[in-house]
């Protein structure tokens, strides 16, 4: 039944499978294996006498009024109510464009109702739902439109039930011993449909623990495959005095440190595969440059690949003054006749230094002697992209760069089959970014500044929203989509938009104008391109801040303060909690990102930072939402079973393969 496919469970036809597909759910196998999102605890009664803001509530129903259903003038609002009472207060069940729910509501007193308690717009219970018992913990499942809630349990609650005995125990018997784990199927079930919270807390760690356990067991055996791979040995001998005449500035210290290791991985037989990590700003292109001058002085050729055409543009300018003639950039801009030359002399090997976007990788660039490829900005490339590159020359060197600080501990094990180089000292001389933190009742006054700004400094501004629109189970949160509409109507200054949903083209032509001038106040989602320098955007404005994570934060502030003016971050939030201010004042504090990444572990756990290494790669899915602990007890365990080379450790090893098989041949081709 593990491979029953989604169409046999009542319910679910072609058009709603199409739905699940869009999730990546396929098979009985597929459902599973998809962890909630997170969960609402359903298991108490509370009176409403007792109910704090965003309180998730079971209330005991013994007065119920009759449904009213109300349209708002002028927008596409309806709004449907219903009276509540349980003998302690009185609260309004509250529908948002779902006039149907008026049909669920029981007719006779009795049973309970469940929602989120809002009381700043008045009682008002959101979202509810009815229910003849009490519901206990629920599981929230990613959405995606044309499903919901209910659609999805059902179907997970189908699968389970019909795949259980074909769940196996990976592990055995003697690692779940050691590290008391929930047999496979007892911590599934439990993950889903949790019996209450400790079963709830020791399933997700069980699963979490073979998922990470796994993981390092692939990227182990990714390790030594690779270093038994023979690659280039260059001769790197009095190179780096020679590189250094050529630049215009002294090196930090960090910047030398890693220099030599890179120097010392290229002299090695075996092929370099190092990521480096360093803030945005702390000067990592030179390290390419190095690189890639060493790589020439051997007679080799390199190629450093970039998220987007400015990116590369911006490369290509450095790589000029150093290669001259010998640089060149592939765009996808180029005419045909100008790319078939450039190929041309790519393949004779008269171009050394090659700098451009995806059009790198595609299918007829041919390098006479690609030595090593480094890619910028590491997230936005899938490990498929980096292969492919690295599948043009025989076993490349390959160097990695990231401007996401993560934490030394975590980085081991995410990225446990590279050599990782942590780029921790800026350049002298940067100004830092004044950051503000800006309560909801000075919102609007912070508008204002910033249109008076822009007006009067002719600099630039960025607005960033979590979400691209408004959603009502967030009410409180601004999205792109609202806030672009308020200050369209609100500044007197040209204002744009730009989300993920729109086309790729559509997006980069947007940052081009921006980059031209032709937009002050550009409201986006996280979109805005990382590494994009646009010295003259002096200020971000970041709404409902305490949706991101500090690290993210962080990254966005990266976007500005590139010029030499003085430049400003404004952190919006609207919550009253002391330990969400508290939280963003850390950044108002520190500009150390790899400090800010430390902080975010503590306090929010490694989920954000285990999510930067899922673009379309190997992934830790499952343990999402894990602690620390969980994945370090789980690195340890699998580093000992790697060493000892038992008859556990190999079927381990066939698991891993198997369960990362597709990223495991590209990486392995790599
Ligand atoms: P990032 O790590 O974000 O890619 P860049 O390599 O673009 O950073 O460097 C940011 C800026 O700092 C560039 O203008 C670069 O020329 C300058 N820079 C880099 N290293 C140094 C240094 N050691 N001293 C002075 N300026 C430097
Ligand atoms: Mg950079």
């Amino acid at each position: 039944m593990l491979n029953e496919a989604l169409t046999s469970i009542k319910g679910i036809g072609p058009t709603r499978a199409e739905r699940f597909a869009a999730l990546g759910l396929f098979t009985f196998s597929d459902l599973i294996c998809f962890m909630p999102r997170e969960y609402r605890d359903y298991s108490r009664v509370t009176n409403i006498c007792d109910l704090k803001q965003d309180d998730y509530a079971v209330i005991r129903v013994t007065e119920l009024g009759s449904p009213k259903t109300v349209r708002i003038p002028r927008s596409h609002l309806t709004v449907t109510t219903v009276s509540v009472s349980d003998g302690t207060g009185r609260l309004q069940a509250t529908w948002y464009n779902q006039a149907y729910a008026a049909k669920n509501v029981p007719t006779a007193n009795g049973g309970y109702v469940i929602g989120k308690f809002d009381k700043r717009r008045g009682m008002k219970l959101l979202q509810p739902a009815f229910a003849s018992v009490i519901p206990g913990i629920q599981p929230i499942y990613p959405l995606v439109k044309g499903l919901n809630q209910s659609i999805i349990r059902n179907a997970v609650r189908i699968a389970l039930n019909s795949c259980r005995d074909e769940i196996t125990d990976e592990l055995g018997e003697s690692i779940r011993k050691e590290f008391s784990l929930m047999p496979k199927a007892d911590a599934l079930e439990n993950a889903h449909f949790p019996q209450d919270a400790a079963s709830l807390n020791a399933a997700r760690r069980s699963i979490a623990f073979e998922d990470a356990l796994l993981f390092t067991i692939m990227l182990a055996y990714i390790r030594s495959l690779r270093s038994r791979e023979k690659g280039i040995s260059f001769d790197v001998t009095g190179i780096k005095d020679e590189f250094l005449k050529l630049i215009p500035f002294a090196l930090t210290n960090a910047q030398s440190r890693i220099i030599d290791e890179i120097a010392c991985d290229m002299h090695s037989s075996a092929p370099m595969n190092r990521l480096i990590q360093g803030d945005v700003g702390s000067g990592k292109t030179v390290l390419a440059l190095y690189a890639m001058y060493a790589a020439m002085k051997n007679g080799y050729q390199s190629a450093l690949m970039a998220p987007t055409e400015i990116l590369a543009q911006q490369h290509y300018k450095q790589l000029n003054s150093i290669f001259g003639e010998k640089a060149a950039i592939i765009t996808g801009r180029q005419t045909k006749k100008q790319r078939e030359e450039l190929i041309g002399k790519i393949a004779e090997g008269k171009v050394t230094a090659v700098t451009g976007t995806h059009a790198l990788i595609e299918g007829d660039v041919k390098f006479r002697n690609l030595g090593i490829v480094i890619t910028d900005e590491q997230h936005r490339f899938g490990v498929h992209q980096r292969a492919k590159l690295g599948s043009k020359a025989a076993t490349p060197d390959v160097m990695i760069m990231s401007a996401t600080p993560i934490p030394r501990t975590l980085s081991l094990i995410l990225y446990g089959d590279l050599d990782v180089s942590i780029l921790n000292d800026m350049p002298p001389g940067r100004i830092p970014v004044n950051t503000k933190y800006v309560p909801q009742s000075k919102r609007i006054a912070m508008y204002r500044y910033i249109e008076k700004t822009v007006q009067e400094k002719a600099i630039q501004a960025y607005v960033v929203c979590p979400m691209i629109e408004d959603n009502e189970e967030m009410e409180s949160v601004n999205s792109a989509e609202a806030v672009f509409d308020e200050l369209s109507e609100m500044l007197s200054v040209r204002v744009a938009l730009m989300h993920g949903r729109m086309k790729n083209a559509e997006k980069e032509s947007t940052m081009e104008a921006f980059r031209r001038g032709e937009i002050d106040v550009l409201v986006s989602t996280t979109v805005i391109e990382v590494g994009v320098d646009v010295p003259n955007a002096n200020i971000i404005a970041i709404e409902s801040a305490d949706r991101f994570g500090l690290a993210q934060l962080h990254q966005l502030r990266g976007r500005v303060g590139r010029g030499n003016m003085e430049s400003y971050c404004f952190l919006l939030s609207d919550s009253d909690s002391k330990l969400v201010r508290d939280r963003l004042k850390t950044l108002t504090e520190t500009n150390d990102g790899f400090k800010i990444a430390e902080k975010d572990l503590e306090i929010r756990g490694p989920g954000d930072f285990i999510g930067t290494r899922q673009h379309g790669e190997v992934s830790l899915g499952a343990a999402l939402g894990a602690d620390m602990n969980t994945l370090l007890e789980a690195h340890e365990a699998a580093e000992r079973i790697m060493k000892e080379d038992t008859p556990d450790c190999r079927r381990l090893i066939d698991k891993a393969k198997q369960k990362y098989e597709r990223s495991y041949k590209d990486i392995a081709i790599n």
